[in-house]
């Protein structure tokens, strides 16, 4: 035996089931395929938004949350509809009692605190009892995504000062060695050390091999969100249709589901694989970091969206209300674009760029930095750049001329400038009205009314069309991949079963690799800040457990 428990994964899910493992005395080897410089995971580059439920940020901005509120709500959005479905559903209860429970005080305990602002990600389909967050729980890590993971990397140094935990990085597993007896071990490929930056692909050159042994071993390898191919061959084409020709990538390349597969071929049940939370709102990353490397807006209420024929898109297809939804009304034109309008005064007060490297003052964790870099004059720097240099962005000071350069990216789907102005005058014309039918404007000064959004990320109601607001601004959007919902099927140690059912004695997953829990804990739908809050509880689950 050369450990109690061996890890594949050194992401959010795998730090935290050593991190529980190690308190319990097991002794714990970490493997990973990157180098040291990528300890963490995609949780690095997140942007640290945890949901949780009945905080004291929540409460300090009167928002009254409860557990029955936030169930109520999961249960709607997940419509858990399969037969397999149960695990992933006490998985989601579980959860939920964490979040609503001890999970703040877990993580406070470990260093971490949040942005007094409680977003408000999410906000559904419009029904009470569908999807959707009826109230904001989206709490920002103060570090962004390097807040989420350094405790967690400083108690993996900590235990491997102290030799209860081996950090193998560079070491890509390969296979799993099992035997009627089940899971005995991993075997794999050392990889030459490379020192790319961290999320830049790293050489897949072979030095070696490797060959460990251990009572547990646990799958903590993430989604598939990397590896293009795998996502479309999952592609759920009987609700979405073909898979877009056209994607960027929201996740580093490693993040390329293989270990699910060879876990798969030695006997585990990988469920809900044809669930995925891609999101509608990807830029072509102007400096990539990853191939291909997109980066989601995080749109306030306001701008208007366009599909790629030029059709504004009804309720809920509304920046901020429905990925999956949205997603679907996006590809029903047979294009994997759409596009906002929206105004200078918007883009400045509303658009947010998800991921750590996009959010400095965040990640500076000083209140004074994030002050000024949301109220100050302009849109954040890392925005103002998109604006410049990005090349999905068209900026004009009147709307033929931004529609002349929006028809210049897509010759393919060329817009009616006619019928464009007809759409937006009309909007225009329900902002004096204090009535209004149009669903956006309600659900803007909906936002409004909570004093988080009117603060920070909802622009004063305007008309487009108002020079003042100027200049116009169109941004094409483009079909982002991100998380896989489906996984491996576990049970509620975090055990990986077998297709009848039985535990594969000795295997364990845990993290975005197991559906965050279960083999899918979201269903299909999910509500935001429950993809970091699944890896730490589930991988917490598992260290109880191994
Ligand atoms: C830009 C961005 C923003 C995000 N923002 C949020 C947010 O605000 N809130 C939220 O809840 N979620 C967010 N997420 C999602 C969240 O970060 C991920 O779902 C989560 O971090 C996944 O963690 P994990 O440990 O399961 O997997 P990963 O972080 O993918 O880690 C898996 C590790 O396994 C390694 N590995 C894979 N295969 C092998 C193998 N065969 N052998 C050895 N090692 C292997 C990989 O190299 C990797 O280091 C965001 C993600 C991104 C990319």
């Amino acid at each position: 035996m050369d450990a109690d428990v061996i890890i594949i994964g050194a992401g959010l899910a795998g730090m935290s089931a050593a991190h529980e493992a190690v308190k319990r005395g097991r002794k714990v080897i970490l493997l990973d395929q990157e180098g040291p410089q990528s300890l963490g995971g995609q949780a690095f580059w997140s942007l640290g938004g945890l949901f949780m439920v009945d905080t004291p940020e929540q409460r300090r901005m009167r928002i009254r949350d409860s557990h029955a509120l936030a169930r109520s709500d999961w249960m709607g959005s997940a419509r858990f509809d399969r037969a397999e479905d149960a695990n992933p559903r006490k998985w989601a209860e579980a959860y939920l009692d964490f979040a609503a429970g001890p999970m703040r005080a877990y993580l406070s305990a470990l260093g971490m605190s949040w942005f007094p602002v409680v977003g408000w990600a999410e906000r559904g389909g419009g029904l009470a009892t569908g999807h959707g967050n009826s109230v904001p729980r989206f709490h920002i890590t103060w570090g962004a995504g390097e807040g989420v993971v350094a405790p967690f990397a400083a108690r993996m140094r900590e235990a491997e000062a102290k030799g209860q935990l081996q950090l193998n990085f560079r070491h890509r597993v390969t296979a799993l060695d099992y035997h009627d007896d089940g899971v005995e071990g991993v075997h794999g490929d050392i990889l030459a050390d490379d020192d790319a930056p961290r999320g830049a692909p790293t050489s897949r050159e072979i030095t070696g091999s490797f060959d460990l042994k251990a009572g547990a071993v646990v799958i903590t390898t993430g989604g598939i969100g990397g590896n293009q191919e795998v996502v479309r061959d999952y592609w759920p084409r009987d609700r979405l249709g073909m898979p877009p020709e056209h994607m960027v990538t929201g996740v580093p390349d490693y993040v390329d589901g293989k270990m699910q597969l060879t876990a798969e071929r030695a006997g585990a049940h990988v469920i809900n694989r044809d669930r995925m939370w891609h999101y509608c709102e990807g830029l072509k990353n102007w400096d990539p970091i990853w191939p291909g490397h997109g980066i989601r807006v995080l749109p306030g209420p306001s701008s208007l969206w366009f599909d790629a024929d030029g059709v504004r898109m009804e309720a809920p297809c509304l920046p901020g209300f429905d990925t999956a939804a949205t997603l679907k009304r996006i590809l029903q034109t047979g294009h994997a674009h759409s596009w906002f309008i929206l105004t200078q005064s918007i883009i400045e007060k509303e658009f947010a760029l998800s991921g750590s490297e996009q959010n400095p003052d965040l990640v500076a964790a000083k209140w004074k930095a994030v002050l000024k870099e949301r109220l100050g004059k302009g849109a954040t720097r890392a925005v103002e750049a998109f604006k410049e240099k990005g090349e999905d962005f068209v900026v004009a000071r009147d709307l033929d001329t931004l529609i002349e350069g929006m028809n210049r990216l897509t010759p393919e789907a060329t817009l009616d400038p006619a019928e464009i102005r007809t759409q937006i005058e009309a909007r225009d014309a329900q902002i004096a009205n204090p009535f209004s039918k149009d669903a956006q404007i309600m659900a803007i000064r909906s936002a409004r009314a909570y004093r988080g959004d009117r603060l920070i990320r909802t622009a004063r109601p305007h008309r487009i069309l108002d020079p003042k607001h100027g200049p116009l601004i169109a941004v094409r959007l483009n079909i982002l991949t991100r998380k896989s919902l489906g996984g491996l099927h576990t049970d509620m140690q975090g055990r990986v079963l077998q297709p009848g059912g039985q535990p594969f004695t000795g295997l364990f997953a845990a993290g975005e690799a197991a559906g965050f829990g279960g083999g899918g804990y979201h269903g299909y739908n999910a509500l935001e800040g429950t993809f970091l809050g699944g890896c730490i509880f589930s991988g917490k689950r598992v260290g109880e457990a191994v």
